[in-house]
């Protein structure tokens, strides 16, 4: 008898012929993500992945393992499961035991059993398992009532070589297993939005590197910490972040001082888009991503986004380009990071901003404005100066 987790993969499975590719990956980030928490074993079986500990102390670590699974992507749920004998006496003892630890913690007053037999030499089938089976923890649980049509919990069977029995499917995020869809630059603010988007991209299997412009001492080492520590519960996700801190301050005053108030922010992100790109070359990534979505601030009105974008030559991925504020902090909720993002440190952003910022900004009056910067000295000091901080949970 063992304690072992079910987990279900989703798109994966309709990945024909490359299969097996993705499979692989998933299987090898499942081991990153709970391999030091004690020996496991991963087994694939159909469209389902066992993962088993090979050793007795894991049990301690049981609950840890679940929960970190949830986060990998491209499992769409897992299940805490007994791994027991292929023997009926064996499986009607355990299934009531483990039915009446269940009502102990939930009031649940009303089941089914659904059995599945995938070994054709058991002795019963499918319906006859279920029937008996349900009986059985019937006496055993008489509390409960049997309801085939709208039961408060399915008691799960599956009589494989072992036989397995669970009545829990804890949901996960879905998508792709990272390492799947190359690699992506996200340019992260303290904000709530960045980090939401970079989740977002993270979940389609696209491996997730990040930069982010420091205003030091405009903004604080406080701020600083507050983007590691998101970086952080992204990389419960992904597994490992490299995070890129770029001394922002002097291309900011040489901003400030040479151009218009109230191109400030547009000719900023400008420059930021252009370093994070030179940065995602230089580490093979081959897209950006940010969390800009249409119409949330000047600098995210339709033209000014069009005078952003026209800066790089990489695709730019917005994933929160249509989604309102609300519907972007409920997801942030969702991913943990929100609490870190409310923290009130302040951003460059929000240091060096004008009172009225111009919201339909003109390309050829913003290049003109750019001539008088003298920029390409400084971006390329801002680079190399780039602190890279490596994060991993
Ligand atoms: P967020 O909540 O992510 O901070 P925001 O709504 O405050 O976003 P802006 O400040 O206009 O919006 O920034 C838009 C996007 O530009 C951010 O989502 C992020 O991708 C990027 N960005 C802004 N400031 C920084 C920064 N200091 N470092 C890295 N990226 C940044
Ligand atoms: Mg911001």
């Amino acid at each position: 008898m063992k304690k072992v987790i079910l987990v279900r993969v989703g798109e994966i499975i309709l990945k024909g012929l490359n299969r097996p590719v993705f499979e692989e990956k998933l299987v090898n980030n499942i081991k990153k993500s709970i391999g030091s928490l004690g020996k496991i074993a991963v087994i694939r079986s159909q469209a389902r992945i066992y993962v088993e500990p090979v050793e007795d102390e894991y049990d301690y670590n049981y609950n840890e393992a679940i929960d970190r699974l949830t986060r990998v992507f491209g499992i769409v749920s897992v299940s805490p499961v007994l791994k027991i004998e292929s023997d009926f006496n064996v499986i009607k003892e355990q299934s009531a035991k483990m039915v009446k630890n269940l009502i102990e913690k939930k009031c649940y007053s009303s089941f089914k059993v659904e059995a599945k037999r995938g070994n054709k030499k058991f002795p019963m089938q499918s319906p006859e398992i279920s029937r008996e089976l349900g009986s059985h923890i019937w006496e055993n649980n008489q509390q409960l009532k049997v309801d085939v049509n709208n039961p408060d919990f399915i008691f799960y069977v599956e009589v494989r070589e072992s036989t397995y029995i669970y009545s829990e499917i804890i949901p996960a995020n879905g998508g792709m297993p990272i390492g799947t869809n190359g690699k992506a630059m996200l340019l992260l603010s303290g904000g709530i939005d960045s980090p939401v988007a970079g989740w977002m991209i993270a979940k389609r299997g696209v491996e997730i590197e990040a930069v982010h412009f420091y205003s030091y001492p405009y903004t604080s080492e406080r701020a600083k910490d507050k983007v590691i520590e998101l970086a952080k519960i992204l990389a419960s996700y992904c597994g490992q972040i490299k995070l890129h801190i770029v001394p922002f301050t002097d291309i900011q005053l040489e901003i400030n001082d040479k151009c218009p108030e109230d191109e400030l922010t547009i000719i900023m992100r400008r420059v930021m888009m252009e370093i994070a790109e030179k940065i995602a070359e230089s580490v093979g990534a081959m897209a950006l991503i940010t969390g800009e979505s249409v119409g949330q601030v000047a600098s995210q009105t339709i033209q000014s986004l069009a005078v952003t974008n026209i800066v790089v030559d990489m695709p730019v991925f917005r994933p929160l380009i249509g989604m309102d504020k609300n519907e972007v902090i409920d997801r942030a909720r969702k991913i943990g990071t929100f609490e870190t993002s409310i923290l009130p440190y302040e951003d460059c952003c929000t240091v060096f901003v004008a009172k009225h910022p111009k919201t339909k900004p003109r390309l050829e009056k913003i290049l003109k404005s750019e001539e008088l910067l003298n920029i390409e000295k400084l971006v390329e000091k801002a680079i190399a100066d780039t602190e890279i901080i490596r994060i991993t949970v």
